[in-house]
């Protein structure tokens, strides 16, 4: 079958050109060919590979172009990427691969179309279309490909266990896509990724985290974190996650499974959400949790302080996952630190000033902060499901009614500490202080409104009780 609409995108056909130009033939190949048979929208890196020298068609292809682009040429790794338009185009000679146990960098020889395909990660993976005139839009799948993406199966085109270990991060990859792509992982291939579990340990953090970026990224990500776990590849990534797995009894007192529950917010929250942040809050809302486990014969199970403790931990594991530690962490370690706050509102009757304190605390990301404790009612119980659901609809519409009348959201002290400073004749001091918290407390508890002319008569009257008088 030909494909040539595959080859919509007019820089194709001055590829094409290129290549016969040079006299040599060259393909499409890789995530842009199983994109577009799966119809999932339009790659935007494309992988060309050249019987030849790569960077030699790279530099032919910006030749032909009219705005002449800039070819970066990685001569260590003999491949060559230039910008089109919002295309990436990367380009390869065709190469045969052979690896040494104690690292993911192979041995590299030129080589055929199928030693190329050979080497590739899956089946899907391999398909590669011809550019060349002479067999322009021709599919070339050696490892039947096209039927693995009917039956949504993932597969390695050489036997699993080798594929693996010579380059473990494409177990990670083998999640992310079965992840990505609803597929499954073939019983070969799950059986050998079990295996060879511990040949992670090679594969740098960052790799590992851009393909959990992408698995957090899905639709539904408990399939990869599922499939993380049981392979056994999480231990050695997110031991803290799989710490929360179990349930324990005593005297007839159980817990949920707190790490199944997880993966359910996770779930939960990603119909809600892309914001990769929150998803990560709520795949670590509950890290806390083991390690602050208990058991009280009188009250059963208790996790104290597990929100704080949780919060500390964030900062441990994106450290050690070399994940950056800014603005991004600071926002998940406050997630997971109020992330029971609107809980206990929901359970009762929110009072305005518990809300205007919520506000206060969560600030800016108030709404997210809601949208993960929306996402954590897990239970199964369809009343207590619709009584939480409801209350969380009241919470979020008096946030509303009190951000309309206080805008509490970005709190500026309505008194400045410089007037409270004048109005007293006072110097630099604790009373200064003291007034500051007074002032703030009366507008949460909703004593006064959050303004000038009312603020103003509290600290004069606050002055006044802690013994100051004005000047
Ligand atoms: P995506 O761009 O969505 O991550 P992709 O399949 O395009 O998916 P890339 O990382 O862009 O993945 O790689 C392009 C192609 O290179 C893949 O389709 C695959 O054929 C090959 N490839 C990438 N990484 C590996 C690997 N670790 N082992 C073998 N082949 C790989
Ligand atoms: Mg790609």
């Amino acid at each position: 079958m030909n494909h040539i609409q595959a080859l919509s995108n007019p820089i194709f056909k001055i590829v094409s050109q290129a290549a016969d130009e040079l006299g040599l033939d060259c393909y499409v190949i890789g995530g842009f060919v199983r994109d577009y048979l799966l119809d999932r929208g339009t790659h935007k890196d494309i992988d060309i590979v050249a019987i030849g020298s790569g960077i030699e068609l790279a530099r032919k292809v910006a030749s032909l172009l009219k705005e002449q682009p800039k070819v970066s040429v990685f001569k260590n790794f003999g491949t060559a990427m230039l910008r089109h338009g919002d295309v990436e185009l990367e380009f390869v000679g065709a190469r045969k691969e052979s690896y040494h146990r104690d690292s993911r960098k192979p041995v590299v020889e030129d080589g055929t179309l199928a030693d190329d395909q050979n080497r590739r990660d899956f089946t899907i993976n391999a398909l590669a279309i011809s550019l060349n005139l002479n067999n322009y839009g021709d599919l070339l799948d050696p490892f039947n490909g096209i039927s693995d993406l009917e039956s949504k199966i993932i597969r390695t085109p050489l036997e699993p266990g080798i594929t693996y270990s010579d380059d473990p991060l494409r177990m990670m990859r083998a999640i992310r896509f079965a992840t990505q792509l609803d597929f499954q992982i073939e019983q070969n291939s799950l059986q050998a990724i079990t295996d060879n579990k511990e040949r992670i340990r090679i594969i740098s953090k960052e790799r590992i985290v851009d393909e959990l970026n992408k698995i957090l990224s899905s639709n539904v990500p408990s399939l990869g974190f599922s499939l993380l776990h049981k392979t056994g590849l999480l231990p050695f990534i997110m031991p803290e996650l799989v710490a929360l797995q179990g349930i324990e009894e005593i005297e007839g007192q159980r817990h949920k499974d707190n790490f199944w529950h997880t993966l359910e917010v996770v779930d939960n929250i990603s119909k809600t959400t892309n914001n990769l942040w929150l998803r990560w809050a709520a795949l670590l809302h509950d890290i806390g949790k083991a390690p602050t486990k208990k058991f009280h014969k009188k009250i059963g199970w208790t996790f104290h302080g597990h929100e704080f403790v949780g919060s500390k931990m964030v900062y441990r594991l994106f450290k050690r996952l070399r994940m950056p530690l800014n603005d991004k962490m600071k926002f998940v370690q406050k997630m997971v630190l109020m992330s029971s706050r609107p809980i206990v509102l929901s359970e009762d009757y929110a009072t305005d000033s518990a809300v205007r304190r919520l506000v206060f605390d969560a600030g800016e990301n108030v709404e997210d902060l809601m949208t993960l404790c929306e996402a954590d009612i897990t239970t199964k119980n369809p009343k207590k499901q619709r009584r939480y659901k409801n209350n969380f609809k009241i919470v979020r519409q008096k946030i509303i009614e009190v951000e309309e009348r206080d805008s509490i959201r970005k709190f500026q002290p309505p008194v400045s500490g410089e007037e409270i400073m004048e109005t007293f004749n006072l110097k630099p001091s604790k009373e200064i202080g003291i007034i500051k918290e007074a002032i703030k407390e009366a507008i949460l508890e909703g004593e006064i409104p959050n303004e000038y002319e009312a603020a103003k008569e509290f600290m004069l009257a606050k002055g006044k009780a802690i013994g100051l008088t004005p000047s």
